[in-house]
């Protein structure tokens, strides 16, 4: 089963195999039909032909034995005669001398199309003659089932032959003569051609149909059923009801069969377009056209079984379907216009179809020369190539349905992959900014004191590991209180947005200045000494000395400088620092203060 899947999917090596079957099919029939031996013995007789037309329907054989009618006879000049819809008696004469060989030999005259009423008469040298009567109301008399109406030759004093044609059917005439040998072989090539033809459609349709089953795709099914109504049709058009059910079937129900397998073929070729070109959703106007196509195509069969002229139905079955044909093939012309790459297969084979379609109309418009083909070989070969170019179309369908999907799922994983990144990005930028929210000061945009305590964690363990360095530098703005009682808070505010603006301008690069709480600001000074910390401290304290606040104008700050010694804390810096700041305060503030040692401490005061 994948097998046949990975072969239903590929239509390059489907199409191999079609034209391998092509090639086979034209060549069986075409060398069967090519042998000398048959056609030696196998006559067509349309141009040996005398017709009489009679619109009095009132001559009778006897009339024309005693050869009152003679100079009314003409010669037949066409192979095939097309005489269609009439309400005449048509009269044909044969020269037995002229067609039969061998008198004392068994031939057959074979009358192909469907006809309600056919006699033929034999007439002998002494005027004496034998009737034998046929056509779809005189079935019983034929004892061998067989698709067409038979009539032995056996008599050596037969003179001459008359057919006389009754009925509302069309009449296109192909007639022949067979010697009894070539007409076994004609029934043998007949019944491998016929057997290989439907045995190749049903093949293809019961593959269509395994295929519906594991696809379950709608169109398997529609095609399915369009193939078995076109089997259906075909199977008419070549007499198989008259050959398989001509004594079940009352002989009515037989004249209307090929314009019932027509409508219902019609029906069929309708939901499978539809189906297939998926015209509800790209042209619903269309679509609702087909819909009322298929209702009318049902009116006219209720129709056909109450009572209208077989002439009139059979015109209007001809004209609709060719409407309908033509319509399909413009709907898929369009769609493909459009750009949809599925309807390529699918006019293909409807162009084929089609063409012979408007071969036959050709025919009957008598544009085109009547011959057997157009009715048989090309109808059914165009019929095999479009059923092939269909189930092609079908697979070529799925394998693009397939494509699409696969491209729409990676389109759809770029699109993920994009969002997701982008969300990442975003989700990013917002935990950046929610660190920074929860490192930095409100008030003055430096870092606050939980981003202190780290720095300070940090650089306590790079003294540890590494040995380096590193100093503290408290500040403390002297009278602060006095801004906010004299200026107002808002002045307060702003003064420490500038005195910290100022503090980091001051800073080096390498430096942390944060906000330590109120009024004080702590700058933590990796890889410095305690002198250079100083220095740092004392420029510092100058440039705030030196700066002009808007209102409030000089402002001095207090420093205390405290380094690292081994076996410190940051409890036991920071305390040594604030001591230092103390001190500086009680000296007077305005100015640099700094503790070396613990035991300092113990000097203050
Ligand atoms: P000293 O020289 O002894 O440091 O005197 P001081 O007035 O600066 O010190 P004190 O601790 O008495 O007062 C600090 C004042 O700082 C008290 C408080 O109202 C003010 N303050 C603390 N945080 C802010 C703030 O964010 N904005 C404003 N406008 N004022 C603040
Ligand atoms: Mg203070
Ligand atoms: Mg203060």
């Amino acid at each position: 089963m994948p097998m046949c899947i990975k072969l239903a999917r590929n239509p390059v090596l489907l199409s191999c195999i079609t034209l391998f079957v092509f090639t086979f099919f034209f060549y069986v029939p075409v060398s069967s039909t090519s042998n000398e031996k048959v056609s030696a013995e196998t006559l067509e007789l349309g141009t040996y032909y005398d017709i009489l037309r009679d619109p009095t329907n009132n001559i009778t054989i006897d009339d024309l034995i005693s050869g009152q009618y003679d100079t009314s006879f003409t010669a037949s000049t066409e192979k095939y005669l097309s005489i269609f819809h009439t309400d005449d008696t048509i009269w044909l004469r044969l020269n037995a001398d002229e067609i039969i060989q061998d008198k004392e030999q068994l031939y057959w005259l074979e009358y192909n199309d469907k006809i309600e009423f056919l006699t033929v008469y034999s007439v002998k040298e002494d005027g004496s003659y034998d009737l034998q009567e046929s056509g779809l109301y005189n079935l019983e008399e034929q004892s061998v089932n067989y698709p067409s109406f038979l009539f032995s030759m056996d008599d050596p004093s037969i003179k001459e032959i008359y057919l006389k044609l009754d009925g509302q059917l069309p009449l296109t005439i192909f007639t022949k003569l067979y010697s009894n040998n070539s007409f076994i072989e004609n029934v043998v090539s007949y019944k491998f051609y016929s057997g290989s033809f439907y045995g190749f459609l049903l093949a293809l349709s019961l593959y269509n149909l395994f295929l519906y089953f594991s696809f379950k795709e709608r169109s398997y099914l529609y095609y399915t059923l369009y193939m078995f109504s076109f089997m259906l049709f075909q199977g008419t058009m070549n007499s198989f009801d008259v050959e398989l059910l001509g004594h079940v079937l009352p002989a009515w129900l037989l004249t209307k069969t090929l314009a019932l397998s027509c409508n219902i073929m019609i029906v069929f070729m309708i939901l499978f377009g539809k189906e297939f070109l998926e015209l509800k959703q790209h042209l619903p106007k269309s679509n609702r056209l087909l819909n009322m196509a298929i209702v009318i195509s049902i009116l006219s069969t209720i129709g056909l079984f109450s009572g209208f002229s077989q002439y009139y139905s059979d015109l209007f079955i001809t004209t609709f379907s060719l409407f309908v044909l033509i319509f399909l093939w413009i709907s898929g012309f369009r769609l493909l216009w459009k750009g949809h790459k599925s309807a390529r297969f699918y006019m293909l084979g409807w162009s084929v179809l089609l063409g012979s379609m408007i071969i036959q109309a050709l025919v009957m418009l008598d544009i085109l020369p009547l011959t057997l083909a157009v009715f048989e070989e090309i109808p059914a070969y165009s019929a095999m190539f479009e059923s092939l170019i269909l189930s092609l179309a079908l697979v070529d369908k799925i394998s693009l349905i397939i494509k699409e999907n696969q491209q729409t799922q990676e389109e759809l994983n770029e699109t993920l992959e994009k969002k997701v990144l982008e969300r990442t990005i975003q989700l990013e930028r917002i935990q950046i900014e929610l660190e920074h929210l929860a490192n930095t000061d409100r008030l003055t945009q430096i870092p606050n004191r939980v981003l202190l305590d780290h720095v300070l964690d940090r650089e306590f363990e790079r003294a540890a590991k590494e040995g380096l360095p590193f100093s503290i530098v408290l500040i403390d703005i002297d009278y602060f209180k006095n801004v906010n009682d004299t200026f107002g808070h808002q002045i307060g505010d702003y003064v420490l947005v500038e005195a910290a603006k100022l503090f980091k301008s001051s800073v080096n690069g390498s430096d942390t200045l944060g906000r330590w709480g109120g009024e004080e600001f702590l700058v933590i000074c990796p890889s410095t000494t305690l002198e250079e910390a100083l220095q740092l401290a004392e420029k510092t304290r100058e440039k705030l000395a030196d700066y002009h606040f808007v209102d409030v104008g000089k402002k001095t700050a207090s420093f205390g400088v405290a380094s690292y010694i081994p076996g410190d804390t940051p409890n036991t810096i920071i305390s040594r620092c604030d001591n230092a700041l103390y001190k500086a305060k009680e000296k007077g503030r305005n100015r640099v203060e700094f503790i070396k040692m613990m035991n300092d401490e113990k000097n203050l005061g």
